[in-house]
């Protein structure tokens, strides 16, 4: 018993509200206990839109509450506004915690799903507490959230936990102000809560006691098992285990691309990884994602199959109580990559799972609690010190990105690959989590179901529907649609305006900048295929300043899984068809009658479009230094040309190359450089030097180029972004130089410089150009 409330001699009251990440996060516990301490008397709720709460006492105390509300707000939570208000004093005799009021049309934001708390890890390793070895044990601070929400307010009834009866036990939790599970919506126990159960690939269950322990056993023996996660399905299989990751990787029909792993703790992973303390916080942070780190391949038990031909290895600590548990089991790293078929959406639901995962996992580990949204695991990595978004998804989505104005309601609906959607209204963009690669028809159907659970989340009714320009995009093409069904507008933004947009958005920053946009391939206002761009551009407009040569990729994007096609383009185009191919390492093992039916192409300009491409440059470059003529994932040529780059490049030399200015915009020839590029090549030149000389060599060009455009009265900021700008030598060395050269230079950290940034930049071009009714 904590007897009886005191009496208060009233003084003032206030209505207070409070605007951010307030619910699903203990903020109304925390705000109970601190009305207590303050003998204030009252009452807290949530509503659709924020946290309400009315209060009263002496006003010295409300003064005290005031600041201490958002100081000593929990870890979670994410204040973002409080309004206060004066009412008459009622004389309430108590502070009680009333229940969820929804308001029509109210919106606010929903917490990501946490990794495990410190406190509940504790619980779950310790043989004397009721949840010891609990894998879905959560409580206030931690657990499932987004991936449980069907609705806003967040109250269980509104969640998938919604089947699950809570024991006295945990509803006594639940209940008690005092305790750290007091409203926790996903609370939960063995004797109530979800629970797991082990099955063979046919969905059959494997009897015992203890699914976890034997799904531990099975993976320690080489076996594939399906694990259902957090935001859906993980394979799972022993790292240190040659056949087994090359199994999965048959199965998975992917050859080449890298996989995440999953290490007990930051000490096994300084076994196989050199980590930082700001890598170390951000792996060990209720975020959780997955961190590109640098690997000691020599001292690794980690099979290199796992990311072939790469210095990083992309790691991620275990996030829920079921990792946990499993991880403490197998004692060794496992493989942890999205359940899926090479390029398909991540599977949710058990059924699914077992269907289309039927022929590569050998076992299925599966849970009744219902995934309600699909959530792949985030990837970071840090650079200069700044953890970096790659793909931004788990932990991060649907944290909304701050806008400095007030917007209206747009939909942006990105362009094709890892694809994500912008909503906006007010002051929030809510950036979807990473929804994946739109060339599929389950891509597509998850793309739109997510669209609707945003707009039922965050209620956004959208006025205006940003989309590419490029018209064959199934974006494009959804966009258009949807437009039409609801007689909207529609506002077509430029690719590369799109990506240095949403690099400004996120800095804050609304001031012309030098853009420099470096990528694969996107679609210019021409009708070309852009990507090697320096636009000089605000939020409203931009101008196309300057970029690299076009040249032909013959049998068009069929060239970007074949670099070698994309080096015949640069060696025709620059040079003509009559230079000998010999002596070139890759190049010289082309069929000889693919090479004249590429020459034929390029000679009359057929299925042959232009691109400026920068990716295209690097896929081209590699190529012809005998790195990769073809690739099984995305930029993995250039990926593999940067990794043979010797970690000190200072003493070496870029090669020669051409602005030529009197053009407008002005182009950047790159004959000299190729052609150089091509005699070291036949000079046996190790890769290794000719990816340093040519890493300065793009430096150099990206340096002299907003010179140039400076000099010509452009602004002194530079802002970097695109894919290309996740090679890390070539950003780091682009920012040394700018900066040296007293440029400003602005960068992505939250949102991802590749494609998964692209419709926040949308959302933002379409909301300005809408406002002025262009
Ligand atoms: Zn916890
Ligand atoms: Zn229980």
């Amino acid at each position: 018993m904590r007897g009886s409330p005191p009496k208060i001699d009233a003084k003032a009251r206030l209505r207070i509200e409070v605007k951010g990440i307030v619910q699903g996060v203990g903020f109304r516990p925390f705000v109970y206990r601190l009305a207590k301490d303050c003998c204030l008397n009252g009452w807290v709720r949530n509503t659709s839109g924020n946290v309400a709460i009315e209060i009263e006492g002496p006003e010295e105390n409300l003064g005290q509450f005031l600041s201490l509300l958002k100081e000593k707000a929990p870890p979670a939570a994410h204040v973002q506004n409080v309004t206060t208000r004066k009412l008459p004093v009622e004389g309430d005799i108590d502070f009680v915690i009333r229940k969820s009021q929804p308001e029509a049309g109210k919106y606010q934001p929903v917490s990501p799903d946490l990794a495990t708390c410190p406190e509940c890890l504790a619980e779950i390793f310790d043989s004397e507490n009721r949840r010891h070895l609990y894998p879905f044990t959560n409580c206030t601070n931690c657990g499932p959230r987004f991936t449980i929400i069907k609705d806003i307010p967040y109250d269980r009834p509104l969640t998938t936990m919604s089947g699950f009866t809570m024991c006295p036990e945990c509803q006594a939790e639940y209940d008690d102000p005092f305790d750290r599970r007091f409203h926790a919506q996903p609370n939960a126990c063995p004797k109530c809560g979800p629970s797991l159960q082990l099955t063979d690939g046919d969905g059959t269950p494997i009897p015992g006691e203890d699914p976890l322990r034997k799904a531990a056993e099975l993976l320690n023996q080489g076996y594939i098992v399906a694990v259902k996660g957090l935001g859906g399905f993980q394979l799972a299989c022993d790292a240190t285990n040659q056949r087994a990751v090359t199994r999965l990787r048959k199965r998975k029909k992917r050859p080449g691309k890298p996989f995440a792993l999953m290490m007990s703790s930051i000490t096994e992973t300084e076994k196989h990884c050199q980590v930082s303390p700001e890598e170390a916080k951000l792996l060990l942070s209720p975020n959780a994602p997955i961190v590109l780190l640098r690997w000691h391949k020599d001292v690794s038990s980690v099979t290199s199959l796992v990311a072939e031909n790469n210095r990083y290895l992309g790691v991620m600590l275990p996030y829920t109580p079921l990792h946990h548990i499993l991880l403490s089991y197998t004692s060794r790293p496992l493989v942890m990559t999205s359940g899926n078929l090479s390029e398909e959406p991540i599977c949710q639901d058990n059924g699914e799972a077992l269907r289309r995962l039927h022929n590569i996992a050998d076992y299925f580990l599966l849970h009744n609690r219902d995934i309600h949204a699909r959530y792949d695991d985030s990837v970071y990595l840090v650079e200069r010190r700044t953890a970096r978004a790659i793909r931004r998804a788990r932990g991060y989505a649907p944290t909304p990105i701050p806008l400095p104005f007030k917007s209206q309601q747009v939909l942006a609906c990105s362009a094709e690959e890892k694809n994500t959607f912008c909503l906006t209204r007010d002051n929030y963009a809510f950036l979807s989590q990473h929804i994946g690669d739109m060339d599929n028809e389950e891509t597509m159907e998850h793309f739109e179901n997510t669209i609707g659970l945003y707009q039922q989340l965050f209620r956004v009714q959208p006025e205006v529907i940003a989309h590419d320009l490029h018209p064959e995009y199934l974006s494009t093409k959804l966009a258009l649609k949807y437009a039409d069904e609801k007689g909207l507008r529609t506002i077509g933004v430029q690719h590369h305006h799109a990506h240095i947009i949403s690099c400004l958005v996120e800095n804050g920053f609304r001031e012309p900048v030098i853009g420099v946009a470096f990528d694969g391939v996107g679609y210019g206002t021409d009708g070309n295929l852009w990507g090697g761009e320096f636009l000089v551009c605000d939020w409203n407009h931009f101008e196309r300043a300057a970029h690299l040569e076009y040249v032909p990729m013959p049998s068009g994007v069929a060239a970007i899984r074949k670099p070698y096609r994309m080096a015949l383009g640069y060696i025709y185009s620059l040079f003509g068809a009559e230079i000998p191919l010999t002596d070139l390492p890759i190049i010289s093992k082309i069929p000889a009658d693919e090479v004249n039916i590429l020459k034929a192409q390029l000679q009359r300009r057929l299925n042959s479009p232009l691109t400026s491409g920068a990716g295209r440059l690097f896929d081209a470059v590699s190529a012809l230094a005998g790195v990769r003529g073809q690739v099984d994932y995305e930029a993995q040529a250039a990926i593999e040309l940067e990794m043979l780059a010797p970690d000190d490049i200072s003493q070496f030399e870029p090669y020669p190359f051409l602005i030529s200015d009197g053009a407008d915009p002005a182009v950047i020839r790159l004959g000299e450089l190729v052609s150089a590029v091509v005699n070291e090549a036949r000079n046996g030149v190790s890769p290794s030097v000719i990816s340093a000389r040519f890493h300065k060599t793009v430096a150099e060009i990206i340096l002299e180029t907003c010179r140039l455009i400076y000099r010509q009265s452009g602004p002194k900021t530079v802002a970097l972004s695109g894919g290309v700008f996740q090679n890390r030598l070539l950003f780091n060395l682009t920012v040394d130089n700018l900066k040296k050269e007293g440029f400003r230079v602005l960068s992505h950290q939250m949102v991802p410089c590749n494609d998964g940034g692209i419709s926040l930049g949308q959302a933002v071009i379409a909301n300005h150009k809408n406002n002025g009714k262009e």
